[in-house]
């Protein structure tokens, strides 16, 4: 069987804006440079997946069923564009008992970025070929934890505010060698 080539984006401050340890769905703010970048990436055979670090749950400033529940709702808004997130992989972790307040995630975990885990998780479940696989993020924590896999990394910050006309260009200048 073919492998799935991945598109791997971190959440806060790449996919939405982000406004530290959102806890309200109405905070919820789409990025639309990265979705346009998503788009580019889908119709290149690319699916996509979600890496996300939710310390806000060890941390008791919500719950696993609000972040399912802002999935949700982040899904029906990208699907008036198309796209689709193929999984959204989640570390509720945190590893500083001081701060931890759901002791259950108190945890020092492989799966919190700047680890692998999560990516080398969905890279097994869905049998991706992580050498032909993409990261972005947008902290060093996402580029260490691409590269840990063996995925291209780059920051989502090198998409931002590029003119519509050079948007295409520019996406095709970037991964020329990669997306083939
Ligand atoms: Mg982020
Ligand atoms: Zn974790």
């Amino acid at each position: 069987m073919n492998k799935l080539n991945a598109a791997f984006f971190d959440l806060d401050g790449t996919i939405i804006k982000d406004v530290g340890y959102l806890s309200d769905i109405k905070q919820v703010e789409i990025i639309q440079d990265s979705l346009n970048l998503i788009l580019y990436l889908q119709s290149n055979n690319y699916k996509i997946f979600v890496i996300t670090n939710q310390s806000g749950v060890a941390r008791g400033y919500f719950d696993l069923e609000f972040i399912n529940k802002k999935h949700e709702y982040i899904n029906n808004l990208l699907l008036k564009q198309n796209i689709i997130i193929t999984k959204y992989y989640t570390c509720p972790h945190y590893n500083e008992p001081d701060k931890v307040i759901n002791k259950k995630y108190l945890k020092n975990c492989d799966c919190r970025k700047p680890k692998p885990g999560l990516i080398l998780q969905a890279a097994s479940s869905f049998n991706i070929d992580l050498t032909k696989s993409l990261m972005f993020g947008d902290k060093i924590l996402d580029i260490k934890a691409g590269e840990a896999a063996g995925c291209k990394s780059f920051y989502i910050q090198k998409f931002f505010n590029i003119p519509k006309k050079d948007k295409l260009k520019f996406y095709e200048n970037i991964f020329k060698d990669i997306l083939k």
